[in-house]
This record gives C-alpha cells, sequence and structure tokens, in this order.
C-alpha cells in the first residue's frame, strides 16, 4: 500500500499513478514508482512493450545511436549482462531487450496492454485524475505520466487517391508483425527520411523495381555497421561509469565522444578534410562533433556539408540522381542526421528509380500507380515513410481537461507551452517525460528518459513524505523557460530547417522550435538545481503546508 493518500474513483480503481506507454519511458517510470512504494498502472495500446521498437519493423530498422550507449543504465547488473550483438542492433533485437527488462523487473502485471487512454479529467474538488480507457473504464489516479513517446504518432499523409490503391500501403511507423516480403513487386517508397534511408537498401534488395519519391533530400552519414566482438563488449563495459557519467553531465546530446575544441574555420583546407574524411569512416552520429560550430555558424556548416555532397557525388554514378541526392535546402545537422548502411550506392542499382516530388508533387495515386509529372509509376505496393506527427502528436489525441474544464489542446493550439518540458501550467500532477521543451529528441533519448524518470520520481516521492496534494508549473516560471528555449534555439541554424522539430511536416501545426538545445548536461543540471530548490517555479499544495514557489 502507498504511502500517497490515492484517490477514491467512481469505478473502484485508484491509483498513485497512471502512466500512459509502455515504451523505454513507460517501463522505467513503473519501475522507479513500484520501487518507492507506489502503486502505479500502465496503459499501453498496443499489444507488446517497446514503444517505437514494437511499432517500426520495417525492414533495416536499427538505431542509430550506439547500441552500447542506446540502453538503460539504471541496472549495472542489466548493462554488464546483456549482449548487443551489432554496433547498431537491429529493431527485433532491441524489442527483444524490452521484452527482457520487462520480465527482469517484472513490470507486466502492471501494465494493461490494447488499452489506449482517450480522456484524463482533473477533478480539482479530490485533487485527482480521473483517467479513461478505450475499454469504456475510468479510474482515479494522484498523478499521470504521460510517456507516450515523441514519435509515435504514425503521419499518413494526405494524397489523392490512396485509398482507392489496389495494391498493399504500409507505413514505417505502423509496421505489421508478419514478415513482409517484397520478392518480385514493384515498390514506391514515399518520404527519404530515417526510415526510408534505412529501408530503401533493403527493400531494393527485394523488390524487382523500387521506386523513391523523394521531396526533401536528406544528410546521412554511413553507419558503417559491425558485430560486436566479445572483446569489444567486455572494454566498454569496463568503461561504463565514466561513459554514462559523461553521456549524463557533460555532453550536449547524451551521446559519449569527444568534445571538439576548435570550430571548422580554425583549421585549414586539408587539416578540415582530413578530420571530416575520419569521421566519415568511423561513421555514426559523431561526425557532426568534428567541430564545435557546426550547429551555430552557417560558413563552418558550409564546410561540413559540402564535405557530404562531395561524398554523395563520388558515390552516386549517374550525375543527375546524385544532384537530387544532394541537399541543398537545409544546414547539416539542422534536420536530425540520417545514419545509414548504402543508402546513396543503392541508387546505383538498375532496379532503383528516384522520382523528385519537389518540383513535381505527387498528384494522385491511382489503383496501381503514383502519378507525378504527368506520369504513372506502376507500383504493387506502397511504403510511407512519411515520419511523425513528432512531440504533440500523441499528446494530443487524448483529450486532457485541466483546471477550469481547460484542454490541453486549446492551450497548445498555438504550440506547445512547458516549464522544463516536464509540465504545462493549469494540468497540475500531470507530468510529461521527454516533452517539449526538454532535450528529448535531440538526445540519445534514453539518457533524456532516465534523467526525466528520475526527476518525477523523486517529485513524487518528495510530495508524498510532505503529505503535498498538487504540483504545478508556475505561469511565469512557463514563460521564461518557453522564452529561454526559443532564445537558445534561435542562437543555431536549427530554426532554418523546415523540420520536425519545428512542426513543419505537418499542415497546419504551429512553427515552434520544440525541443530544448541548450543540452543534456547543463538541463540537467536546471532540473537538478530546481529541485534543490524545492522546486523553485512550481505551485504545490498540500492540506499540511500550502505554499507557492516563484521562479527565478
Ligand atoms: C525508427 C526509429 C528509430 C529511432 N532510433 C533512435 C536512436 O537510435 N536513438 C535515440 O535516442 N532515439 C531513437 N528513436 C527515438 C525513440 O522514439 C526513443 O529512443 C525511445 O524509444 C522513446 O521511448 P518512449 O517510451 O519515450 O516512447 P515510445 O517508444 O514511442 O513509446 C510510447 C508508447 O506509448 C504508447 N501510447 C501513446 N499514446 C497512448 C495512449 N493514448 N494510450 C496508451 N498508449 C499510448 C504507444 O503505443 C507507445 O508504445 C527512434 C525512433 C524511431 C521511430
Amino acid at each position: 500500500m502507498s504511502a500517497l493518500s490515492s484517490p477514491s474513483a467512481e469505478a473502484g480503481e485508484s491509483y498513485d499513478v497512471v502512466v500512459v506507454g509502455a515504451g523505454f519511458a513507460g517501463m522505467y517510470m513503473l519501475h522507479r514508482l513500484r520501487k518507492q512504494g507506489m502503486t502505479a498502472r500502465v496503459y499501453e495500446q498496443g499489444d507488446g512493450v517497446g514503444g517505437t521498437w514494437y511499432w517500426n519493423r520495417y525492414p533495416g530498422a536499427r538505431c542509430d545511436v550506439e547500441s552500447m550507449q542506446y540502453s538503460y543504465s539504471f541496472s549495472d547488473e542489466l548493462q554488464q549482462q546483456w549482449d548487443w550483438s551489432e554496433r547498431y542492433a537491429p529493431q527485433p533485437e532491441i524489442l527483444k531487450y524490452a521484452n527482457h527488462v520487462a520480465d527482469r523487473f517484472k513490470l507486466r502485471p502492471d501494465i494493461r496492454f490494447n488499452t489506449r487512454v482517450d480522456k484524463a479529467v482533473f477533478d480539482e474538488a479530490a485533487n485527482s485524475w480521473s483517467v479513461t480507457t478505450s475499454d469504456g473504464k475510468t479510474v482515479a489516479a494522484k498523478f499521470v505520466v504521460l510517456a507516450t513517446g515523441c514519435l509515435s504518432n504514425a503521419r499518413m499523409p494526405d494524397i489523392k487517391g490512396l485509398p482507392d490503391f489496389k495494391g498493399k500501403v504500409y507505413h514505417t511507423g505502423h509496421w505489421p508483425h508478419e514478415v513482409v516480403d517484397f520478392t518480385g513487386q514493384r515498390v514506391g517508397v514515399i518520404g527519404t527520411g530515417s526510415s526510408a534511408i534505412q529501408s530503401v537498401p533493403v527493400i531494393a534488395g527485394q523488390a524487382s523495381h523500387l521506386t523513391v519519391f523523394q521531396r526533401t533530400a536528406n544528410f546521412s552519414i554511413p553507419a558503417r555497421n559491425a558485430v560486436l566482438t566479445e572483446q569489444e563488449r567486455q572494454a566498454f563495459r569496463a568503461k561504463y561509469p565514466e561513459v554514462r557519467r559523461f553521456a549524463r553531465e557533460e555532453a550536449r546530446n547524451g551521446i559519449y565522444t569527444e568534445m571538439p575544441d576548435r570550430g571548422a574555420l580554425d583549421d585549414g583546407d586539408n587539416e578540415r578534410r582530413s578530420k571530416y574524411e575520419s569521421r566519415w569512416n568511423r561513421g555514426g552520429l559523431t561526425f557532426m562533433s568534428v567541430y564545435n560550430n557546426l550547429a551555430l555558424d552557417q560558413a563552418a556548416n558550409d564546410t561540413a556539408a559540402n564535405f557530404v555532397r562531395d561524398k554523395i557525388a563520388e558515390i552516386v554514378k549517374n550525375p543527375e540522381t546524385a544532384k537530387l541526392l544532394q541537399p541543398n535546402n537545409h544546414p547539416i545537422g539542422s534536420k536530425r542526421i540520417c545514419i545509414d548502411s548504402d543508402y546513396f550506392a543503392t541508387f546505383n542499382r538498375p532496379n532503383v528509380t528516384l522520382v523528385d516530388i519537389r518540383s513535381n508533387p505527387i498528384e494522385e495515386i491511382t489503383a496501381n500507380a503514383v502519378r507525378t509529372g504527368g506520369r504513372d509509376y506502376e507500383v504493387d505496393a506502397l511504403v510511407l515513410a512519411t515520419g511523425f506527427d513528432a512531440m504533440t502528436g500523441s499528446v494530443a489525441k487524448i483529450d486532457i481537461h485541466g483546471r477550469d474544464g481547460r484542454t490541453l489542446n486549446r492551450k497548445w493550439a498555438e504550440g506547445p507551452r512547458t516549464y522544463l518540458g516536464l509540465m504545462s501550467a493549469g494540468f497540475p500532477n500531470l507530468f510529461i517525460i521527454t516533452g517539449p521543451g526538454s532535450p528529448s529528441v535531440l538526445s540519445n533519448m534514453i539518457v533524456s528518459i532516465e534523467q526525466h524518470v528520475d526527476w518525477i520520481a523523486d517529485c513524487v516521492a518528495y510530495m508524498r513524505d510532505r503529505g503535498l496534494d498538487t504540483m504545478e508549473a508556475d505561469g511565469n516560471a512557463e514563460d521564461k523557460w518557453v522564452a529561454h528555449v526559443n532564445e537558445v534555439a534561435y542562437t543555431t541554424l536549427y530554426p532554418q530547417a523546415n523540420s520536425w522539430y519545428m512542426g513543419a511536416n505537418i499542415p497546419g501545426k504551429p512553427r515552434i522550435f520544440m525541443p530544448y538545445i541548450g543540452g543534456v548536461g547543463p538541463y540537467r543540471q536546471i532540473c537538478n538545481d530546481v529541485a534543490a530548490k524545492e522546486y523553485e517555479g512550481f505551485a504545490m499544495t498540500g492540506a499540511a503546508r500550502p505554499r507557492k514557489m516563484a521562479a527565478s
């Protein structure tokens, strides 16, 4: 039994905390809450754990942060005992890991699968949330934690004729559980973001013909994926204490890597080229940390972007195709940089065609073809690699009512507003994990997830220990934080890109730079300082001691 005074629900079921989502965030949140003796119920709309890795089963899906780092750090036994097979584990292995964690920490009994949370209403009289699920039940909870994921709301493109297409249609973010084999088929892939960049080389190896429909060319760096030897795993495990400390406290993006101390223009042409070459050969996301000003200075950024454009021209034999594949409308890194295995070389295959749908947008999808530029590209199957309504999409699908019946969707109509990405004023006792206003998608997300979960778990324990009833972001603190998030974003090149960080991939979504770009380490320090100052910037109330904290 929890020490919190759990509210009573009409339906009778009542928890200290309801957690929405059973991806890496929801699973760890449940583990932490149970460890501190609280009752928690997790709702997950899928029929298994793993979130991203449960839904994204497309061919070639794998992580782009190295697996030895893209993994939980909260249990040393777990990180010492789990064997990652490759530098970047494929999706089935990451899903297996998520299932292993669920079993190892006996999480399943507190998770309700196949159950979507549809509505959450704050009852001001009872200081509790009333949570309604897709099975028609309502439960009460003192706290609600949205672990709904930043990339969990697959975006279906609105293309004329799509419902009339006679072949199979797949979305990379909602892939079937059974094996999909494209052997002998003519396949069309729409979109050229990260999921397409991972899946195109694999689909090209199966399909009789693959047509890739590209609106925006993206920068991609070779992954240089490889099998991990036991020796390599052991060497990495031995340095885990330092790797994890660095990722949490010092890294800007939660990844252990060298910190550059020079800007790109501090080196001469030859020296710079040789550094880029060496990172290109090493592979992976750390390409962007060769220099310390690539995200800040256009001229510096151009040197890296030109290097990658030259590489594309070297790899792709047909000069027209190479030109189309060279990104030219955003600074490198201002959209999440992609990591690939032979993506550009795939366009040298005789069975692969690239179609530019920026100059000639798709006019229509017919029963058996994609029509663009007055031409029909016949296909038997379509793969929609069209991404997600990122960061806010899954939150917006829940009908959330805070104080005075105000909905979160109405409050966020002009863009999301949070304090520290953790709470939104007017919605007491409602936490968001890796929400807008936190480093989130700009980081190794497991590092950010663990930081948020720990902070929230400590916070609810603090409230329990002091008999506090509600906690809520202070409006002024929120305004200042939103201004700070924007200010920092606009000191960088990021807002120049029409990216999903800006909501630019969703028609009608407000253009606001959503994640906090100030860095994982500094952000953690800010959150720790706020907690140390008894949750400065949050208003707390309780029978024992009502109080209001002022923002600094
Ligand atoms: C293809 C792909 C590759 C990625 N690779 C990396 C990587 O290499 N490194 C990295 O740092 N990040 C990566 N990410 C980001 C990834 O989303 C995070 O790393 C992490 O898995 C997020 O975990 P989460 O628990 O916060 O969210 P998710 O894994 O998205 O889980 C959220 C869960 O909430 C459930 N849910 C949502 N709404 C409701 C509701 N109303 N009711 C019930 N359940 C609900 C969803 O079904 C989902 O299962 C990748 C994302 C994608 C799509």
